[in-house]
């Protein structure tokens, strides 16, 4: 069988096994939520396993149709200009609320405050892979993250530390090639990073990454500041995003709860 075939018919068959373990749980949770005499607490945590697993299928498609998307229909900015602190600080509190049966140490650190002009729910889908990377990266209990963002002129600097298990230099390259995974076990598709990638070369940004073995590892998103698209450039007032953010949130870090 040529090499390429082989690959690809290996990769169907990591997506399906992928999607077969949350869809046999959904199935087990809902053959028990027909007994009818299930107490209410039992039928909680079934319904809940399933919201879950629901989510876990979704993110894997996501990954996959998003990322299809980007690099074959060409994706298109949607910069607004939004206050920079604020959604900072949002996308942490989210990342908290949807975390909060994870022992999970979220630092924060901002400096300075400003607008900036991105495309937030982009930005936000970055920064949700990054954080759960570092999570899932960690052994330790309780993982600790640092986020340290700064403002200048409009331009930002996002990064997204862990303690984890590293990368070592021959692999910093290429965990941003869509479908690479280091370990076989890895929960995931392969393609958080690349999406990433995407997502900051869209912005004319740069992503940087500094990690040794044992020591963690350090992503960092260079964004400049856009051009808000003409009718986006009074945009100044943002709605609250907070509760679909929450959701949204809960989407991208599936693989940990
Ligand atoms: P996945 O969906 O598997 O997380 P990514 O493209 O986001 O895919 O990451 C590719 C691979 O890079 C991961 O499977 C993991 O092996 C490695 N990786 C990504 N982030 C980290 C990190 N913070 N620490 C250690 N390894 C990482």
């Amino acid at each position: 069988m040529d090499e390429l075939l082989e690959q690809q018919l290996e990769r169907i068959a990591k997506l399906s096994h992928d999607l077969k373990g949350p869809l046999n749980t959904i199935y087990s949770a809902f053959q028990i939520l027909k007994m009818s005499d299930s107490e209410e607490m039992t039928r909680d945590s079934y319904y809940q396993a399933a919201e879950r697993n629901i989510r876990r299928m979704t993110r894997l498609i996501d990954h996959f149709t998003n990322y299809y998307s980007m690099t074959n229909q060409g994706a298109k900015l949607n910069a607004k200009m939004i206050d920079g602190r604020r959604l900072v600080e949002s996308l942490c509190v989210a990342v908290k609320d949807s975390l909060e049966n994870v022992n999970v140490e979220l630092e924060t650190d901002i400096e300075g405050n400003g607008m900036v002009c991105l495309d937030e729910l982009m930005i936000e889908s970055a920064f949700l892979n990054l954080v759960s990377n570092g999570i899932k990266a960690t052994k330790e209990d309780p993982c600790k993250i640092k986020v340290h963002a700064s403002f200048d002129q409009g331009d930002l600097l996002l990064s997204v530390r862990d303690f984890g298990i590293g990368i070592e230099e021959k692999d910093q390259q290429r965990i941003f090639e869509p479908l690479v995974q280091l370990n076989s076990l890895d929960k995931g598709t392969g393609l958080g990073l690349s999406i990433v990638a995407e997502i900051v070369q869209l912005h004319g940004g740069e992503i940087l990454l500094e990690s040794a073995p044992g020591e963690g590892s350090t992503f960092t998103l260079k964004i400049p500041c856009q051009i808000p698209v003409e009718s986006k450039r009074a945009d100044l007032k943002q709605f609250d995003p907070d509760m679909d953010r929450l959701q949204r949130a809960k989407l991208e870090l599936a693989d940990l709860l």
